[in-house]
C-alpha cells in the first residue's frame, strides 16, 4: 500500500487536513494503485457524509441551438448533431418533471436550460416554474441556466431558489481549450456571486475531454475554495458532430480514480457521478460509492438517456446505503458549506 495515500488518507480522517496542490498531484501518479486511493476515499466518504446517498433529477427546460461552443456539448449551434431543439416548455411539463422526480426519489429537480445566460425577461417564466414545482412539494429546486448577475441570482433566490448548478468544466488552463465563446473568470464570477448571496452552489466538471491530472486537480482545489456543495461529476459521453467525437474514452479505473481524488480534496462536500456513468464506467458503476460518491442523477441527463431509476435504487439498496428522503429545506446552510448528515447516517 502505497505511504502517501495512507498518511494523507488518515490526515483528512484524523484532522480535515485540506490536501495541498502538490498533495493532490502526489495521489494521482501513475504509480498509486487505484485501490489503495479507494480504499481511504470510501472511508473519507462513510465519515464525512454518512451512507446516504442523494439523488436529484434534471428536466432541460429549454434545449439546442446554443450560442456557446462547448466542445463536448450536443447543444452547441455551432456543431452538427442530432440534439432536441426547443423553446421553455410550458409550466405543465415542469409539474409531470417534479411529480417524475419525486416518485423516484430525488430529493431536488434541476431546471436547466441551454445558453451563456438568462435574459432578465426569462426569469418570470423561472418563477412561475417554481411555482408549479411548490404545487408538487418536497423536491428542492434547483436552477441551472448559466452566467447570472448577482440582481438575477437574488431575483431567483427570492423565488424559492435553493440551490444553483453551474459547472466550472475544466480547470483554468484547460477552458480555452473546452470553451472560445466565454471565459473560466466569467463562471467564477457567478459562483462568488452566488456564494454572496447565501445560495447552495452545485458546481463541477466534464472529465475526459483530453485534460490532464494537474488540471483535475487544480479544478477540484478551484471547487473547494468558492465553497461549491456539491460537485457534479460528468465522464464524457462522446457525441458524434462535436470536435471530441473521437476522444480516447476514459478507462473505468481512471474515473474511479479521479473520483476518489476529488473525495480526498473535497472530503466534505457532496460528489455526484453524473452524466457518463453507465456508458463509461459499465459494470464497474457501483464502485462509484466505494470510490468516494455521495450522490448519483436519477433517470435521463439533458440529451443522452439513464438507465431506469428502479436500477439506481436497487444498486443503493444491495450496497447497504441509504437513499436520502426528499424534503425542502426549512432554512438554508451558509452557501459553500454542505447541509450536516443526519444523526442516522454519521459516522457509519
Ligand atoms: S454546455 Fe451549455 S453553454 Fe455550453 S454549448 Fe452546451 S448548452 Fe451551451
Amino acid at each position: 500500500m502505497s505511504d502517501i495515500v495512507a498518511e494523507l488518507g488518515r490526515k483528512v480522517l484524523e484532522t480535515g487536513h485540506k490536501l495541498t496542490r502538490e498533495e493532490g498531484l502526489e495521489i494521482c501518479k501513475p504509480s498509486v494503485d487505484a485501490y489503495d486511493l479507494m480504499y481511504w476515499a470510501n472511508k473519507i466518504r462513510k465519515k464525512y457524509r454518512g451512507d446516504e446517498v442523494k439523488a436529484c433529477s434534471i428536466v432541460s427546460v429549454k434545449t439546442g441551438a446554443c450560442s456557446e461552443d462547448c466542445s463536448f456539448c450536443a447543444q452547441a449551434s455551432k456543431y452538427k448533431t442530432n440534439s432536441p431543439v426547443h423553446d421553455f416548455l410550458p409550466p405543465e411539463q415542469i409539474k409531470a418533471a417534479a411529480k417524475a422526480a419525486k416518485k423516484s426519489g430525488s430529493y431536488a429537480l434541476g431546471l436547466v436550460a441551454q445558453g451563456y445566460g438568462p435574459k432578465d425577461e426569462d426569469l418570470d417564466i423561472y418563477v412561475d416554474y417554481m411555482k408549479t414545482m411548490d404545487e408538487v412539494g418536497m423536491v428542492e429546486k434547483h436552477i441551472n441556466i448559466g452566467i447570472m448577475s448577482e440582481s438575477q441570482i437574488g431575483r431567483l433566490k427570492d423565488a424559492g431558489m435553493v440551490c444553483c448548478g453551474h459547472n466550472l468544466e475544466t480547470s483554468r488552463r484547460f477552458f480555452p481549450k473546452v470553451c472560445s465563446t466565454h471565459g473560466y473568470d466569467e463562471r467564477v464570477e457567478t459562483l462568488k456571486s452566488l456564494k454572496r448571496q447565501g445560495v447552495k452552489i452545485c458546481s463541477g466538471a466534464i472529465f475526459g475531454l483530453g485534460e490532464e491530472w494537474i488540471d483535475r486537480v487544480d479544478l477540484a482545489i478551484d471547487l473547494r475554495e468558492l465553497g461549491a456543495g456539491n460537485i457534479p461529476m460528468n465522464f464524457l459521453n462522446r457525441i458524434e458532430g462535436t470536435p471530441v467525437a473521437n476522444a480516447l474514452p476514459m478507462e473505468p479505473l481512471d474515473i474511479l480514480k479521479t473520483v476518489a481524488l476529488y473525495r480526498f480534496i473535497l472530503f466534505d462536500r457532496d460528489l455526484g457521478v453524473y452524466g457518463g456513468r453507465e456508458v463509461n464506467l459499465r459494470d464497474l458503476q457501483s464502485m462509484i460509492f466505494f470510490a468516494g460518491a455521495s450522490a448519483v442523477m436519477m433517470g435521463n441527463y439533458l440529451t443522452t438517456a439513464g438507465r431506469p431509476a428502479e436500477v439506481d435504487k436497487q444498486m443503493i439498496k444491495d450496497l447497504q446505503l441509504k437513499l436520502a428522503p426528499p424534503r425542502v429545506l426549512e432554512t438554508l446552510p451558509p452557501a459553500g458549506h454542505p447541509e450536516p448528515i443526519p444523526a442516522r447516517a454519521a459516522g457509519n
